[in-house]
């Protein structure tokens, strides 16, 4: 299928691993041209190398803390009028909701609530100006189905969330969308993280810390970075248009509910 958006601009936050690099490399196999960011400078760069040398695309790296005004100007800086945004960055750490301070849930917030926000309010008008705009937010399954160690992500997730969903009913004549992408569990060093924590609290091994957790997954396995970044590259399509202020699971069918 042909994505119908060669030539677009695009930045992608946090895209040197895992899920935005996924969808950094889709958007590059469809002819986008790339902004992409995160802190590390190594990964970045081999990232940015592996998507030119697979896909011919330009790629332009941003050495940057998406989660700061700072780290955002650079980014916009180097594209100050995107065609398509894929808002991105770590998740907040589990622990329990006694231990957690003002600080604590102020990073959560502005890691994963307001550096979307802010990104969305640099580049909306523009968008709307041209009248093609594609927004995509990383999310998570646990705005669905909350989980119960993570309720920091819960929360500040919930918010850019009830924020999406106003704003992305204001804008979408003009072309403009908001989406939400939601995943379970995927193949990511998000995983491994998760297994070697998860080992050393209860002394399985990380292997089997693993298999359980996709045991309980109805496609029994991890999600891969390829299907996520094919299903951003999709939203953010020419056929995308009439797909607004969703909340999107990409998740092996492990929410249980029929909606
Ligand atoms: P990952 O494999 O660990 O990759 C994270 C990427 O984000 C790396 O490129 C990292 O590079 C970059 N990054 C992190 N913080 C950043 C910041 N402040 N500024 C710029 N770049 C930053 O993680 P992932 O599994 O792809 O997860 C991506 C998001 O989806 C996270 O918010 C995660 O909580 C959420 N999520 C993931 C899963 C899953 O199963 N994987 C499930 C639900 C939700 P640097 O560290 O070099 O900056």
């Amino acid at each position: 299928m042909d994505l119908g958006i060669a030539g677009k601009n695009a930045i992608v936050c946090a895209a040197s691993k895992g899920l935005g690099k996924g969808c950094a490399v889709a958007l590059a196999r469809a002819g986008v041209t790339l902004v992409i960011a995160a802190r590390g400078e190594d990964a970045l760069e081999r990232t940015a190398r592996d998507i030119r040398d697979s896909t011919g695309a330009r790629v332009t790296t941003v050495v940057a803390d998406v989660t700061t005004p700072e780290g955002r100007n650079r980014v916009l800086a180097e594209c100050p009028a995107p065609d398509i945004l894929v808002n991105n960055a770590g998740g907040p750490p589990p622990g329990d909701f006694r231990d957690w301070n003002r600080d604590d849930w102020i990073k959560a917030l502005d890691a994963n609530m307001i550096a979307p926000i802010e990104f969305i309010k640099r580049v909306v008008d523009g968008l709307i100006d041209r009248r093609f705009g594609r927004i995509v937010n990383i999310t998570s399954s646990a705005v669905k189905a909350p989980i119960d160690v993570l309720g920091l992500s819960n929360g500040a997730r919930s918010g850019l969330t009830g924020f999406v969903a106003g704003l992305s009913r204001q804008i979408a004549g003009a072309n403009v969308t908001i989406n939400n992408l939601l995943p379970g569990t995927m193949d990511t060093d998000r995983l491994t993280a998760f297994a070697e924590a998860a080992s050393r609290r209860t002394g399985m091994a990380p292997a089997d810390v693993i298999a359980q957790r996709l045991a309980g997954i109805p496609a029994k396995r991890a999600g891969t970075i390829e299907e996520f970044g094919a299903y951003c590259a999709f939203l953010c399509s020419v056929h995308g248009g009439f797909i607004v202020g969703q909340n999107l699971l990409i998740d092996g069918g492990a929410f249980p509910g029929a909606l």
